[in-house]
């Protein structure tokens, strides 16, 4: 593959109307690097909020016109699975993850359940959607099951990248920042770049933002220079267009 071919992926996580003045911010800070297509993660219902936001609604159908892509991202974001066994399992879901990871211990009936929720709610907008990103990148057995009778081509865990229908996935660890806390704020920025150093030759470097980033101008100004970084070697591309061409290779 050549050099030119490598791809980009840029995401914008938990996208929803209460957190969409954050996601704003991180639209605009990357179109000052480049007006580059971007996959936006939006969640129908997040934390149980479900009310109708016909303005919200304009403008992402808008930045669909523009060539972006939406995929869906859980339903609600919050993990309604079965209580946790194990200190490992304890701390995946409750600490590390918050109680964020829906998909991480669902049955797959549930599981199916939520994801045609989420199709319906894409659908009755009349919006397409190819991919399902599960939230905090958690998916238990029973999600998996229900997933590959979805008709998604595409879903990504923290560490893959899984084409749905071949069944073949692409090794591509996601570039994120941890905005929570000031070690996190510190340590992640040079975590991200020694990690696009160690993908230098990988077919697929993904960068994906939180609303959370936003609220920090270090952050910001950060992934403005590991997004020019990154273009310098790599074509952006929707998570869409990254599936249909590996589908085609
Ligand atoms: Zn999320």
């Amino acid at each position: 593959m050549s050099i030119e071919r490598k791809a980009l992926c840029v995401a914008i996580h938990d996208v929803a109307p209460a957190t969409w003045p954050a996601c704003q911010r991180l639209l605009s800070a990357l179109s000052e690097v480049a007006d580059i297509p971007l996959t936006l993660l939006v969640v129908p219902c997040y934390h149980g909020d479900d009310r109708a936001d016909p303005g919200y609604d304009a403008m992402l159908t808008a930045l669909l016109a523009r060539g972006h892509e939406l995929a869906l991202h859980g339903y609600r974001h919050l993990d309604s699975g079965p209580p946790p066994s194990g200190w490992r399992q304890r701390w995946l879901r409750g600490v590390y993850t918050r109680h964020e990871g829906e998909f991480s211990a669902l049955g797959a009936a549930h599981s199916r359940l939520l994801l045609a929720r989420g199709l319906q709610w894409f659908h009755r907008r009349g919006w397409p959607v190819d991919g399902f990103v599960p939230p905090a990148w958690l998916l238990g057995s029973g999600a998996w099951v229900a997933l590959r009778r979805a008709p998604f081509s595409y879903t990504t865990t923290w560490t893959r990248f899984h084409l749905l229908s071949s069944r073949r996935s692409i090794w591509s660890p996601s570039l994120v920042y941890a905005a929570r806390n000031r070690s996190g704020r510190q340590l992640s920025p040079r975590l991200a770049v020694a990690q696009a150093a160690c993908l230098a030759p990988a077919p697929l470097v993904r960068f994906g933002l939180h609303p959370a980033d936003a609220a920090h101008p270090a952050l910001l100004l950060h992934a403005q220079h590991l997004l020019g970084a990154l273009l310098e070697a790599r074509v952006p591309m929707t998570k869409s267009a990254f599936a249909r061409r590996s589908r085609s290779v």
